[in-house]
């Protein structure tokens, strides 16, 4: 469903992907762990090309494009396969729950109004926010408003969803409750990529765990691979704290 190609990225002079090759199946979920600044957010918006890679090549649900030759139409394909869930909701302010979920249907997708609130009005009970329908942002807590962001990106039916630290702003009390959307999304077999800080949702939520360091994945394995038989010391020593 993904295939990452010797990814390299660049800011100015500063090297921050050092040539990531990934392959990621349809249905899998995968965790990137890794230390502030190794590049995981980085990797992430490279995929769709919210930051275009220097060099290397995304695949993606069969469409390969090329960091250096990309054009419009080849980035338009990579956005309409993704659906991403930051790290701040970026939901828009002046919107409800509803309206927030049914933007991207009415413009991106032009469905009628009727069947946009159709779609969105299901996706909404999933995630548990049918009672907060005519809410604004600003009227919900942190937890109701990434559960928004969550619905806002399943709404378009993206091939694949990532996820950018989706709990790293949340109060402690209000983490388990999107992990539990989350976890809910990947029972339905969306593939998915997520970067988290969890430690003990990605051993539990993914196939496959991802370890970075300085731009470059150091390890990776399935769970157990990596919390309980990591090869690198680096690795060890990263995960011992989940223990
Ligand atoms: P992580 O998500 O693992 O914390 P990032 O991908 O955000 O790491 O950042 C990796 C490195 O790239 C950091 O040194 C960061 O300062 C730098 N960086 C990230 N985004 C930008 C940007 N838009 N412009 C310049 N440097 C950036
Ligand atoms: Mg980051």
């Amino acid at each position: 469903m993904i295939k990452l190609e010797n990814i390299h990225k660049y800011y100015d002079s500063q090297h921050v992907l050092k040539g990531i090759d990934l392959d990621i199946r349809e249905g899998e979920v995968v965790s990137i762990l890794g230390p502030s600044g190794s590049g995981k957010s980085t990797l992430l918006r490279c995929i769709n090309f919210l930051e275009q890679p220097t060099t290397g090549t995304v695949e993606l649900a069969g469409k390969k494009v090329d960091a250096e030759s990309a054009g419009r139409s080849d980035i338009l394909a990579l956005r309409t396969a993704t659906g991403m869930v930051f790290q701040q909701y970026n939901l828009f302010k002046n919107l409800t729950v509803l309206q927030n979920v049914m933007v991207g249907l009415t413009s991106v997708k032009q469905l009628k109004k009727e069947q946009a609130k159709e779609t969105s009005l299901e996706i909404l009970e999933k995630v548990g926010l049918s009672n907060r329908l005519d809410h604004y942002p600003a009227q919900l807590s942190g937890g109701q408003q990434q559960r928004v962001g969550i619905a806002r990106a399943m709404a378009l039916n993206p091939k694949v969803l990532l996820f950018d630290e989706p709990t790293s702003s949340l109060d402690p009390e209000l983490v388990d409750g999107v992990l539990a959307t989350i976890k809910s999304v990947a029972e339905e077999g969306k593939t998915m990529l997520i970067v988290t800080h969890e430690l003990q949702f990605a051993r539990e939520i993914s196939d496959r765990v991802i370890f970075m360091e300085d731009g470059l994945i150091v390890e990776e394995g399935t769970p157990d691979q990596l919390f309980n038989h990591a090869k690198k010391e680096r690795t060890k020593q990263f995960l011992k704290r989940s223990k």
